[in-house]
């Protein structure tokens, strides 16, 4: 364990040196406010201290030892969303993102939780990044739902008296029949017409296991646009819910794997359909940064990373689309549109299917609430922000949502069908894919 860090006040610093928050970026935030509007926390708790200029002057306090690790350190850094939309209103381009998850990293390290949170953490680490796990787990939950237990739980409140956690996951979901079985993808898919690139593909955790369609889209899209797509069967989770939640050395040792995959597929571009993985995996080399044998590969890796419609706009696709005739909205996710500054592309995309129309969604770029595992570990605070990202939904007319992230999709969709409201959700992908077989292609 790497030791705790004097400060120049001659105290000890609440941090330890491994990782820890850096301190220039810390200095970085010059506390003019311009972040405190578009924060969906500040928006919701209004306390100071849960918006980004609060957070980050505790992390300062933190590091220069004037407090220490205490719960109420702990509740104010897990309450922010990591949604970084305090990133694009900066003017001074703190990076809050990295110094949000180099203070997770160190309470994860130094931080006693409470047993039930210590539990439930190990519990989704040891089961949503390993897609295997997860489709057992499934299976095991469907079989279940014949018994009519679950229903029974649901119904008598009993679920959520258990574990508001657990209750929340059944919420989440999809019902029976929603989700078709994921079919094993080829590990090579050839390009139709003369190749223009050699890609590789990232199928994800959750993703695999409950959006197989969005997989299979994004390689028939691909492949009609003239990628040959390579899907190595070895790859595993790219390490982004370990990140984002402070779990360091796991999302490390998940990234190391990742690289070495993709570059033994010998691929001219990453593809990644789920913002927020593709989030994590451009900043490869900062979650790297202390590792001298690894940083240079990751920062190679990092540059070929691409979100599917930044690529496939970029590739300047044909025109032969087929009528989709539907009215659609489009959700920012955070990782996307904050995490990588991926705003038009998608909307590009759409906006080049004949037959849909393309209705704009106020507050598009506000937390769904989904956030990693965010709706998980909180819950009720979750559901505040769904609720105000319903309303706006609600207000489009749109016949479908649609968002570059799996994690968004099921948490829109659930509050969807608990409004019963009759919109469906899905990935842009989806909708190019469905625009190609519409011109018989
Ligand atoms: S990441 Fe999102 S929730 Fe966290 S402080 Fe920034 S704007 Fe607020
Ligand atoms: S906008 Fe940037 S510099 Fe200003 S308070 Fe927020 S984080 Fe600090």
């Amino acid at each position: 364990m790497a030791t705790a860090a004097a400060t120049p006040t001659g105290r000890t610093s609440a941090f330890d040196r491994h990782d820890a928050p850096e301190v220039e970026k810390v200095l970085d935030c010059i506390h003019c406010g311009f972040c405190l509007p578009t924060c969906p926390t500040y928006l919701v708790l209004g306390n100071e201290m849960d918006n980004p200029r609060g957070r980050i002057y505790l992390i300062r306090l933190a590091s220069e030892g004037q407090i220490g690790l205490t719960p109420n350190f702990v509740k104010h850094m897990y309450s922010c969303l990591l949604c970084r939309a305090c990133e694009t209103a900066c003017p001074s381009s703190v990076q809050f993102g990295s110094l949000m998850e180099a203070a997770r990293g160190q309470v994860e390290r130094h931080y006693a939780r409470p047993l039930a949170e210590r539990w439930l953490r190990r519990f989704i680490f040891s089961l949503f990044p390993y897609p295997e796990r997860t489709r057992r787990a499934l299976a095991l939950v469907r079989l279940s739902q014949w018994t009519g237990v679950p229903a029974l739980l649901r119904g008598t409140g009993l679920l959520k008296a258990l574990s508001r956690s657990l209750a929340m996951m059944d919420a989440l979901l999809p019902p029976p029949g929603a989700v078709p079985a994921a079919r094993p993808l080829p590990e090579v898919t050839p390009a139709q017409g003369p190749r223009r690139a050699r890609v590789g593909l990232l199928t994800g955790c959750v993703q695999r296991v409950l959006f197989g369609a969005v997989n299979e889209a994004t390689v028939r899209v691909l492949a009609r646009s003239g990628c040959e797509v390579v899907v190595p069967p070895e790859q595993g989770c790219c390490g982004s819910l370990q990140a984002h939640e402070g779990e360091l050395e796991p999302a490390k040792a998940f990234a190391r794997r990742t690289i070495e995959v993709f570059e033994r597929a010998g691929v001219d571009a990453v593809i990644v359909n789920a913002a927020g993985c593709g989030s994590v995996m451009k900043e490869y080399h900062d979650l790297l940064r202390e590792d001298a044998a690894w940083r240079d590969r990751a920062a190679a890796f990092s540059k070929k990373v691409r979100d599917v419609s930044q690529f496939l706009v970029g590739l300047d696709g044909d025109a032969r689309l087929g009528d989709v005739r539907l009215t659609v909205t489009y959700h920012d996710a955070c990782h996307l549109v904050h995490g990588q500054k991926v705003r038009t592309e998608p909307r590009a995309l759409l906006k080049r299917i004949p037959g849909l129309r393309l209705v704009d969604l106020k507050e598009s770029e506000f937390c769904c609430g989904s956030a990693g595992i965010y709706n998980l570990v909180e819950p009720e605070l979750s559901l505040r922000y769904l609720d105000r990202k319903l309303d706006r939904i609600a207000e489009t007319g749109a016949e479908m949502v649609v968002s570059g992230n799996p994690g968004c999709n099921l948490q829109i969709a659930m509050g969807l069908r608990q409004r019963r409201l009759p919109i469906r959700t899905g990935h842009p992908v989806e909708l190019l894919d469905l625009a190609y077989r519409a011109a018989g292609r």
